[in-house]
C-alpha cells in the first residue's frame, strides 16, 4: 500500500515550539501501537506515524482538533463499517461535499475549519447517499 505523505512537522503550529519525535510513552504512560509519535515541546499538541514508517499522519493535533477529528470519525465509520457504502466511495462522497480532492480527503490532514464542514455534513442523515456529477 502506498502511504500518502503529510509534512513531517518542525515546528508547533499552535504554540511555535519545537516538535520533537519520540516514545508515545510520553502520551500514553507507556508505549501503543507502533510506539512513536511526534510531540511537541511546548503544549500538548501530537500526532502518530504509520507504522513502520516516520511519515505523521497528518497534522499536529491539539486536543480541540483530536475531539473534532473523533466527532467525524464517530459519524463517518458506521456508513462503510455497515456496508451501506464502499469505504473509498465514502471518501469521495465526503471529499464531493467539501470541495477537495479525494487524495487530501483524510481527517487527519484537515484543518479546524474543514473538520468542521465535514461534521456539519456527516451529520446529515444519509450523507453518503449524496450524487455525485
Ligand atoms: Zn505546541
Amino acid at each position: 500500500m502506498r502511504i500518502a505523505g503529510y509534512p513531517i512537522p518542525v515546528t508547533c503550529s499552535y504554540c511555535s515550539s519545537d516538535v520533537i519525535y519520540t516514545s508515545n510513552a510520553v502520551i500514553y504512560g507507556k508505549e501503543y501501537g507502533n510506539g512513536r509519535v511526534y510531540k511537541c515541546t511546548g503544549c500538548d499538541a501530537y500526532v502518530g506515524v504509520h507504522t513502520g514508517t516516520d511519515i505523521p499522519l497528518g497534522r499536529l493535533a491539539n486536543k480541540e482538533l483530536r475531539q473534532l477529528k473523533k466527532q467525524c470519525h464517530t459519524l463517518f465509520d458506521p456508513a462503510w463499517k455497515g456496508k451501506k457504502v464502499r469505504r473509498r466511495q465514502a471518501y469521495s462522497i465526503l471529499a464531493y461535499k467539501l470541495s477537495i480532492p479525494v487524495n487530501e480527503c483524510h481527517f487527519g490532514w484537515f484543518d479546524k475549519d474543514l473538520l468542521l464542514k465535514a461534521n456539519e455534513i456527516l451529520k446529515q442523515p444519509n450523507w453518503y447517499k449524496g450524487e455525485i456529477v
